[in-house]
């Protein structure tokens, strides 16, 4: 592995610093303390910053050689928020605040991008601008749709957008990406069936929610199998029905919640309008009527070609061309989406290995995001820390010709 050697040399005092971020997790727009550590880091290093953008947002700012006269600019992008969940693990950096956890290993997404910072400070080996953006609120918040709400890209401006995600599972070593579509537009769904209650020995009385509620589901599912086109990607799940008190009651209305995931806007587009049509036209169908919600939270997370072929490169000159993966999409989301639709650029995976590093107590082998073993490799941070810094140098200079 090609990684950079005065990096390695600053690891351990990163790691400290990801620890010690581990120990004090902080949610959605609540990253303050966070936000602290971050900006501590870069003023120590004599990187000026700008902070509150979405809230607690932190952007270093790092002019190269040039004192970035060539008006080039690079945006490296890490998120800073943790988990509403209680974590199991008992080393000695576990979180210290009941109820929150980094079980996304953005501590570590935090801790590679500032090892990137402590280099970029030192050498300065590049033409132009480098902008390190530290974002809050990842999990949920839409922490990216807000920064740039508050001005992000005006008061930065850069060319392109970068983003990384660790990734359980994958050897210690490797990276994944690829272009377009790489995680899915994530979309909630609230539908309120009215019917009429009633006595449940007599339910021609009434008009009974609970039948039209299954056959909802159901005939959703066929939005899936017969609107969508095969090729297409797509998910509707209902995940929460909601209904009735008593087994003798017929329940006046049923609240019917769930999930769609498409990579797409037009596939989004016709389930959104399909789901309305067979909610509206079931209940038509049964003599009953539905409220129908539709909130659109994170679009596709969509890779631009060039970028995520020039990230490859990148990837192939640190760990070789066998260790830079085919990044499979999934159905997750990611607000960095909202960057990638505004600028061009590439969301890539890094390894964070097959467990080994965790502590024993709680199973040895890969641990999942978001599950309460959880913890981020530190052996990352080097070459993630290497992989930013020869991403923003290579592609600076290849801009400026
Ligand atoms: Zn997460
Ligand atoms: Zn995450």
């Amino acid at each position: 592995m090609n990684v950079i050697d005065s990096i390695v040399t600053q690891a351990a005092g990163i790691a400290a610093v990801r620890r010690d971020i581990h120990a004090h997790p902080e949610l959605c727009f609540e990253e303050v303390r966070t936000a602290d550590v971050v900006a501590q880091k870069l003023t120590e290093w004599g990187i000026p910053i700008h902070r509150g953008l979405g809230k607690t947002g932190v952007v270093g700012i790092v002019k190269g050689r040039d004192g970035g006269a060539s008006g080039r600019a690079i945006g490296l992008r890490a998120d800073m928020d943790a988990l509403p969940m209680q974590e199991f693990n008992t080393f000695a950096h576990a979180s210290q605040h009941h109820g929150k956890m980094h079980a996304c290993g953005h501590d570590g997404h935090t801790a590679m991008l500032l090892a990137a910072a402590q280099h970029f400070a030192k050498h300065r080996n590049f033409d132009g601008t480098v902008y390190l953006i530290f974002q809050p609120a990842e999990e949920g918040g839409g922490g990216a749709r807000v920064m740039i709400e508050d001005g992000l890209l005006e008061q930065f401006p850069m060319q392109a957008v970068f983003g990384m995600h660790n990734w359980p599972g994958m050897k210690m070593g490797q990276f994944a990406v690829s272009p377009g579509p790489v995680m899915a537009s994530s979309n909630e769904f609230k539908i309120t069936i009215h019917g009429k209650g009633g006595h449940a020995a007599m339910p021609h009385t009434g008009i009974d929610p609970v039948p039209i509620a299954c056959q909802m589901v159901q005939a959703f599912q066929t939005i899936i199998s017969r609107n969508k086109k095969p090729v297409d990607a797509g998910v509707i799940s209902v995940t929460m029905i909601h209904t009735g008190e008593a087994t003798n009651v017929v329940p006046d209305s049923c609240e019917l919640q769930g999930t769609v995931r498409t990579f797409t806007l037009e596939v989004l587009d016709m389930i959104e309008a399909r789901m309305k049509q067979v909610a509206e036209h079931t209940c038509a169908a049964h003599e009953a009527t539905c409220d129908f919600e539709f909130v659109r939270n994170y679009p596709p997370t969509v890779n631009s070609a060039a970028e995520a072929d020039f990230a490859r490169k990148v990837m192939a000159s640190i760990v070789g061309e066998a260790n830079v993966l085919v990044q499979e999409p999934t159905m997750g989301a990611e607000d960095f989406a909202f960057m990638l639709q505004a600028r061009p650029g590439a969301y890539c995976f890094i390894a964070n290995g097959d467990g080994g590093h965790r502590d024993l107590g709680h199973g040895g082998g890969p641990c999942t995001l978001h599950n309460p073993s959880y913890d981020f490799n530190d052996d990352l941070i080097p070459l993630g820390a290497t992989y930013w810094v020869r991403l923003a140098e290579e592609w600076l200079a290849q801009a400026r010709d």
